[in-house]
């Protein structure tokens, strides 16, 4: 019998905001097609078992967590990641996870407010502290070509439900696995806001309502060979497109299938359309 493996990092510090629910979405969509899981929750610990997923997920923390976490990633998780990454395995960063994929996140000082430049921020980075009420100061993986900033109190935390219209490139993936629905619905609760290195080609939704990657470009997440990034919390469950899409390139680099079997998901897909029009055309409690 067919067996998928998803590996959970961190399941006990990086899964704020229900982001647990990516899991038992991808659980049970592969099951329904009759398909073995295996969830492996990797922590400080079994790094090893991370080369034998074909799945990998990771949720959103707030900065002490992502303090913490981001010295065993880069210590002893980043090759395995790296090379995940390169070989096309599948995977999904949610907010604070996201984060830490791109090359830093810094919490802004004043001093440095009017002429930061990440070119020269780079060479200086190198802590891995949290300070109360400065937040994360942290060196990240640099697979994703972007960085993350914190404004702290100079700019408001990124907070709401949000819809994003994918970007092409990814819907035409989208396309050949799923329904040609073309947006994202999500909610998102974070404080860094982030920025593309070099090009915006790569985002993986551009905002029509919320904030995203930083409340300014209109981008919103990442699309790095078959690594995803994004804010958006409260996410497979539903973007049934974006799980297949998963689920699909797993079974693709595992078993060479280029079909996925459709399920009679209209449940989510009710879902998916109502939280839409809730939050393009909501009433303003929404
Ligand atoms: N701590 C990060 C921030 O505030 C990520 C938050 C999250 O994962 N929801 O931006």
């Amino acid at each position: 019998m067919k067996k998928i493996t998803i590996a959970w990092l961190y399941p006990n510090l990086m899964s704020i905001y229900g982001d647990y629910g990516n899991v038992l979405t991808l659980k049970k969509r592969i099951e329904w097609r009759g398909i073995k899981t295996e969830i492996l929750e990797i922590n400080f610990d079994n790094t090893i078992k991370l080369q034998k997923v074909d799945i990998i997920l990771m949720g959103g923390g707030q900065d002490r967590q992502q303090a913490i976490v981001v010295q065993d990633m880069l210590n002893n998780k980043r090759k395995i990641l790296q090379e995940a990454h390169q070989k096309g395995i599948p995977g999904l960063f949610a907010c604070g996870g996201y984060q830490l994929l791109g090359h830093f996140y810094h919490p802004l000082c004043d001093d440095e407010f009017n002429e930061f430049n990440p070119a020269n921020f780079e060479k200086k980075m190198s802590s891995f502290k949290f300070t109360p009420g400065k937040g994360a100061d942290i060196p990240g993986l640099k697979i994703f070509p972007q960085y993350t900033i914190h404004y702290g109190n100079k700019k408001p935390r990124c907070i709401g439900n949000i819809v994003t219209e994918i970007n092409n490139e990814f819907q035409t993936e989208i396309n050949k696995i799923s329904k040609p629905v073309t947006t994202l619905v999500g909610f998102e609760n974070h404080g860094g806001r982030t920025y593309f290195l070099s090009g915006k080609d790569k985002n993986l939704g551009k905002v029509i309502k919320g904030w995203g990657n930083n409340g300014e470009d209109e981008t919103e997440g990442i699309v790095s060979n078959n690594f995803l990034g994004t804010y958006l919390h409260g996410f497979l469950i539903k973007n049934p497109h974006v799980a297949d899409f998963l689920i699909s390139k797993a079974l693709e680099i595992k078993y060479g299938e280029t079909k996925i079997q459709p399920l009679d998901d209209s449940l989510e897909w009710q879902t998916h359309e109502k939280v839409k029009d809730l939050v393009l055309n909501k009433s303003k409690n929404f």
